[in-house]
């Protein structure tokens, strides 16, 4: 099957833990004196140490919805 690009993590990298465990969130991010949110987006998320890891779809998304990712590369914005 096609899951062989998902992340896969089931030790914490920080701590080492076991309890981490991908979740789905909305996530506010900050740019400048802007704040957006990035919706749903999926990562792993550390309840020992607070550690959050997100994968190369997660950064995708979260680029998509970044001011500053327009303003560097305005041919992406269709
Ligand atoms: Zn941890």
């Amino acid at each position: 099957m096609a899951m062989s690009d998902r992340l896969q993590i089931r030790i914490c990298p920080t701590c080492g833990s076991d309890k981490i465990r991908r979740v789905v969130r909305d996530i506010a991010r900050k740019y400048e004196e802007q704040t957006y949110t990035v919706p749903k987006v999926g990562f792993y998320d550390c309840p020992h140490c607070g550690e959050k890891v997100y994968d190369h779809e997660a950064m995708l998304k979260i680029k998509e919805y970044s001011p500053a990712y327009h303003k560097a590369d305005p041919i992406l914005k269709a």
